[in-house]
């Protein structure tokens, strides 16, 4: 594992964390079992711990390892289609070396940007568990502390967007959530500094029924990049990013 200290013993805990009974069950029952496609393959079958560059700017936070996906890979969104819809995306505004994620060792490099989740092992359903959330949220709030330059969060999906409130409501930097809704394109400035834009998840189901476009996705990502490149001495403004 790359990075710094840091990261690589949050990321070595990670790896080992068993806290959640139920999801450890899942994660390698679908590793021993396969789909029969990936059936040739070793699945990771472990928790997924996240990806890039230590000094991102930007925070891209999901929902939950994909069964087949990085529960097999053990890359974020590395082997599934919602990664096949994300990283052509990062790729485009300028995040992402390649625009593909196959593989933990397809030379994938991130730059600017990192990538994680509220909960880092596969769900069934895709469907953690509040207590699961709960248990997984210390490992994002280490993170949180130490990508000190982060100043905006991508958070795709509901669940991905109410982890990040709630620990700003741990932090005590928001007393509740009133105020913050989730709908794509939703952008806050928050009492961190930091902004926070919500995007629906780019999974199969948003995909595939047009909830979510190419052309909205890279709307976000663009944003994005922009407010990651302005100057400290900017401050953030609350809009809606049009779609
Ligand atoms: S979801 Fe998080 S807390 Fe639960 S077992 Fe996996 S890594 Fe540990």
């Amino acid at each position: 594992m790359n990075g710094p200290a840091w990261l690589k013993v949050l990321n070595s805990e990670v790896v080992a964390c068993t806290r959640c009974p139920r999801l450890v069950a899942y994660r390698e029952q679908i590793a021993r079992e396969k789909r029969r496609a990936y059936r040739d393959h070793d699945y990771w079958g472990k928790p997924v711990p996240g990806f890039g560059d230590p000094n991102a700017r930007v925070l891209v936070l999901g929902l939950a390892p994909g069964a087949h996906g990085s529960n097999r890979t053990g890359r974020p969104f590395t082997g599934d289609s919602s990664g096949a819809f994300m990283y052509p995306v990062l790729y485009e505004t300028g995040f992402a070396s390649l625009p593909t994620a196959i593989s933990c060792d397809d030379g994938q490099v991130l730059t600017g940007l990192y990538i994680t989740a509220a909960a880092r092992c596969a769900p069934p359903d895709n469907k953690p568990l509040p207590q699961e959330l709960a248990n997984c949220a210390p490992y994002l709030e280490r993170e949180l502390e130490g990508l000190k330059k982060l100043r905006v969060i991508v958070a795709l999906g509901k669940i991905g967007f109410e982890a990040y409130l709630n620990y700003l409501m741990r932090r005590k930097q928001i007393a509740s959530k009133r105020g913050y809704e989730f709908r794509h394109g939703a952008e806050y400035a928050l009492p961190d500094g930091r902004v926070l834009l919500a995007s629906y998840h780019p999974s199969n189901q948003n995909t595939q029924t047009g909830k979510l476009t190419r052309e909205m996705f890279y709307a976000i990502f663009k944003r994005a990049r922009e407010i990651a490149d302005k100057n400290d001495d900017d401050a953030p403004t609350e809009k809606t990013v049009s779609s």
